[in-house]
């Protein structure tokens, strides 16, 4: 028989929102335990340079990843990143996080297990992954100033993104396989740029380069014939997977496979807040994942308060 074991709260994963939500919880001395099934630090556990966070001009991934670590686990919040979740029951109280080991029951669950991006789907993708391939145009086109992009994807979210980078650009392609799945609007702003190139029916074959990404090999499906294309930088964008199948039954989830919650990241359910990447949002960086954090950590704070309040 599994062990059961009582907690104020769990945190389903610890990228920035988990982590940050585990720091406020544990200063807040709430009884928190954080699990992790992958790698502490989540999508920017092996990133580099980060530009974009506040009080940092470069930080890498892994130290800013290791200095929130120390702080959670300081403030006195526990993280397992051995023991993985079989099941989770929202609807109850307590809630129950069932692991391969444990039953978990706690007052409050934060949903914070983020999601991944799509891989370019080629071998030498992670010979030329931060030297050439990236898959954020917020995080990594500045270093794009003035060079060749090329970007990958047809849909809302490769269109928006070519959108973007056409300020630091100064030659622009969309490669697609298929036709455009983007909205009208965004289309047309994007073909209107003289910068842009766009090649539909067009696959990238090849990635090549010494050290780093120097050129695209491409077919064009319309016409039988393969070239290559000379770019400093391509930007993935064929789509993301949510990290929720774990919650899809108790949950309900948007067209793209996210939780739906508001910027109180709540979830329609008491006591279970979704955090981070993983919540249905427009923006998602890693100032977004740390607010979301705070703001679940310090609301499920008013929540336990409440429950003891009423025992
Ligand atoms: C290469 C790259 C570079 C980036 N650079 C920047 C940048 O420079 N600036 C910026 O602001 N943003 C950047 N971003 C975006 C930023 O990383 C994300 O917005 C942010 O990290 C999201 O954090 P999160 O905690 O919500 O999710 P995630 O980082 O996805 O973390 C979720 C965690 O949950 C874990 N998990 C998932 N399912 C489970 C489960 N069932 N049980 C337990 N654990 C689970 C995962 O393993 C993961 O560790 C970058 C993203 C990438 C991919």
């Amino acid at each position: 028989m599994k062990e059961r074991v009582h907690k104020d709260i769990v945190i389903i994963g610890a990228g920035m929102a988990g982590l940050t939500a585990a720091m406020y919880a544990g200063r807040m001395n709430l009884d928190t335990l954080v699990l992790e099934n992958g790698i502490i630090g989540g999508q920017i556990a092996n990133a580099t340079g980060i530009e974009n966070y506040p009080g940092f001009i470069s930080v890498s991934g892994g130290d800013l990843i290791a200095t929130l670590q120390q702080q959670a686990e300081n403030f006195g919040a526990v993280i397992d990143e051995f023991d993985s979740i079989v099941k989770v029951t929202l609807k109850s109280s307590p809630k129950i996080v069932e692991t391969e080991e444990k039953i978990y029951e706690a007052d409050v669950v934060i949903i914070a297990s983020g999601m991944n991006r799509r891989k370019l789907p080629l071998p030498e993708e992670k010979k030329y992954a931060g030297r050439g391939v990236h898959y954020c145009e917020l995080c990594d086109g500045h270093a794009y100033d003035g060079k060749i992009i090329a970007v990958m994807g047809g849909g809302n979210a490769a269109v928006d993104a070519a959108n973007f980078l056409t300020k630091y650009a100064k030659k622009l392609y969309l490669i697609h396989r298929s036709q455009f799945r983007a909205d009208e609007v965004s289309q047309k702003r994007l073909l209107a740029n003289e910068k842009v190139t766009v090649m539909l029916q067009t696959e990238i074959k090849a990635l090549h380069g010494a050290n780093r990404l120097e050129e695209v090999e491409i077919f064009d499906k319309t016409t039988g014939e393969t070239k290559t294309l000379a770019v400093d930088g391509i930007f993935v964008n064929i789509g993301v997977e949510p990290n929720t199948t774990l919650f899809k039954d108790e949950l309900t989830l948007s067209a793209s496979g996210r939780i739906n919650a508001g910027e109180d990241c709540r979830v329609g359910i008491d006591g279970v807040f979704a955090a981070g990447d993983v919540r249905e949002k427009e923006i998602r960086q890693l100032t977004t994942a740390a607010s979301d954090g705070t703001t679940a950590a310090l609301l499920a704070e008013k929540y336990i308060a409440k429950l003891r309040e009423n025992i």
